[in-house]
């Protein structure tokens, strides 16, 4: 097992139909945590759908959503979807170079090197970041282009996570749910016909105990943390405190926020490393729009790059004839065109609807109820972004 999330290999596979020869570089050992489970929207199922993964998942969406968008909306297991990919990119031979952890990148005329921890080399064309929150590339990228590199910021939010057998009063039903109370909300998927993916967003009390990272939670931590939980919910529906009470196990993460972009850091000053995915914008999970916006990122930035089908003059592949910067940098800087503005524009949604689901005093609870009562919507639910979000990244 490797986690393998979802932009490399979707970028990897949309290259190698256009001719390329996709390599995939991953620092994970054979031991990596896939993680929960992920809650996908119509735009990032069309795009699995382009690349022939079309089944899997526990459609949660309401019929409307699937009639309106042509794809459901709905959540599937991270273990699930990895699989898919990484069936996907094995069987067109896209080689994947596991306990690769990178740690610089070279760039001169007409190639790249990516360096590992450990000394290894390779060389290639152009090296597509797409190595999550913990970005080497991104840092190499601001440092290109003479940019500071920025510090996480912790957004005062934190959250617990889970999948757990579907309490018998939600078997019938199907559709993902939101429930905000008090200064928390609480995020509720079904991922199989018994099965359901939960989150928990709140903002921790003065001198609670901090959580360690969820790599170090031990089993009797995790244990006494369900306690806290279930103390904190007990004025909750029993739905959901069942939810979480029976969890298979649970995560635990802090929400952290980064800086967004300018157009120009998303692309290296010698055109041969271009940021994609949560490298290029690190959203909070509020909007839950992170891996759409990842397999967007993926679909575009192959529409961007030209052609090296045999059938499409020049079909001499890049490696062999490698593009010089100057005529790599323009796709790189029309990917960053099209692409930045909309995900800035997730980004600040995102970090807003945080904010305005979990309100820190009884004055900005008030605010938000009466903000729901009006619109009857979340912010980032409105039906005309629902519509922009949902029906990308093409007709
Ligand atoms: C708890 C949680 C819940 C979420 N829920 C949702 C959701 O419901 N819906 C949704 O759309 N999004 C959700 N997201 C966001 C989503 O997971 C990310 O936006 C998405 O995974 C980004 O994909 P990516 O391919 O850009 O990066 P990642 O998924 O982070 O993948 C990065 C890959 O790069 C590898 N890597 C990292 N550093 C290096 C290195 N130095 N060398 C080599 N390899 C490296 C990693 O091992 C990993 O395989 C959630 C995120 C979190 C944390």
């Amino acid at each position: 097992m490797w986690s393998c999330w979802p932009s490399r290999p979707a970028v990897a596979l949309f290259l190698k139909r256009k001719g390329y020869i996709p390599v995939v570089l991953e620092r994970s050992t054979s031991a990596g945590y896939e993680g929960s489970a992920l809650g996908l929207a119509p735009n990032g199922f069309k795009v699995l759908s382009a690349l022939g993964i079309t089944s899997g998942w526990k459609d949660s969406s309401l019929s409307s959503v699937l009639e309106r968008y042509g794809h459901p909306m709905g959540g599937i297991p991270r273990s699930f979807l990895n699989r898919f990919l990484k069936d996907a990119i094995s069987s067109v031979g896209i080689p994947v170079i596991s306990e690769f952890k990178v740690s610089a990148i070279v760039e001169e005329e007409d190639q790249v090197t990516v360096v590992a921890e450990d000394g290894r080399r390779e060389e290639g064309s152009f090296v597509i970041g797409c190595d999550g929150l913990n970005f080497v590339v991104r840092a190499s990228i601001l440092k290109s282009n003479n940019k500071p590199v920025e510090l996480v910021e912790f957004t005062g939010i934190v959250q617990h996570r889970g999948i757990s057998p579907t309490p018998p009063s939600m078997l019938d039903h199907l559709n993902t749910i939101m429930f905000i109370y008090g200064p928390s909300y609480f995020t509720y998927y079904p991922i199989t016909f018994n099965s359901c993916l939960w989150a928990l967003y709140q903002r921790p009390k003065v001198g609670t105990v901090e959580w360690p990272e969820n790599r170090f939670l031990t089993p009797e931590v995790k244990e006494a943390r369900m306690k806290e939980l279930l103390e904190d919910l007990k004025d909750w529906p029993k739905a959901f405190k069942d939810t979480v009470g029976n969890s298979v196990d649970i995560t635990y993460l802090k929400v952290l926020d980064r800086k967004v972009l300018e157009q120009e850091q998303g692309y290296s000053a010698k055109g041969r490393c271009v940021l994609l995915g949560d490298a290029a914008h690190p959203f909070t999970p509020h909007s839950g729009h992170g891996a759409n916006q990842a397999l967007e990122d993926a679909w575009h930035l192959a529409q961007i790059l030209p052609s090296f089908e045999p059938t499409t003059p020049p079909a001499t592949p890049p490696s062999v004839n490698p593009m010089s910067s100057s005529e790599l940098k323009p796709f790189f800087e029309a990917f960053a065109q099209k692409r930045q503005p909309r995900t800035a524009a997730i980004m600040k949604i995102s970090r807003d609807v945080g904010d305005l689901k979990c309100p820190m005093s009884p004055e900005e609870i008030k605010r938000r109820d009466e903000y729901f009562k009006e619109t009857g919507f979340i912010a980032g639910s409105v039906p005309t972004i629902q519509d922009d979000w949902f029906s990308q990244p093409f007709q």
